[in-house]
């Protein structure tokens, strides 16, 4: 960097083209609107105006078309498993999943045949949020946490 430094003049910044797609993509994490039981309350009180996820660039989105990030907000059953696994297929590559709650990411309480015990099972998850339910706080720090992932992705070979 010593090289390049008082070449060119002021307000002129530098980066990586890696650090340009990162901080894009962490800036724009599009929730597929997908909720399974009680964390799902929170997951859309995290949404509303009093935490106002959009200030982080967290948007729900309606299809998994149009999304990249899945927040799995609750108990999933066996029977409803190939349903989410499919909306996760559905998403467009790079995407990320959130396992929301104790349920989602070891069965919680529901220690039974019928209920999944973790859905890393199903889909590969980036970001584990423990709790019973989880507060707003704690699925935005979660997300913060993805973030932080993200911005340490490569796609240029160095
Ligand atoms: S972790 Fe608790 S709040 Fe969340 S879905 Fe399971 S039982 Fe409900």
């Amino acid at each position: 960097m010593g090289l390049i430094e008082h070449q060119f003049e002021d307000n002129f910044i530098t980066g990586t083209v890696d650090g340009l797609i990162n901080w894009a993509r962490k800036s724009s994490l599009w929730p597929v609107t997908f909720g399974l039981a009680c964390c799902a309350i929170e997951m859309m009180t995290t949404g509303s105006a009093h935490y106002d996820l959009d200030r982080m660039g967290v948007i729900f989105r309606a299809s998994p078309r149009q999304s990249d990030l899945m927040i799995v907000a609750g108990t999933l059953t066996w029977k409803m498993a190939s349903v989410l696994r499919r909306v996760y297929d559905q998403m467009p590559e790079p995407k990320y999943v959130i396992s929301m709650g104790s349920c989602a990411s070891c069965g919680g309480i529901f220690d039974t045949y019928s209920v999944v015990q973790g859905v890393d099972q199903v889909v590969p998850v980036d970001v584990y949020i423990p709790g019973c339910p989880p507060r707003p706080e704690a699925l935005m720090y979660g997300i913060v946490k993805l973030q932080e992932k993200i911005e340490k992705q490569k796609y240029i070979r160095k």
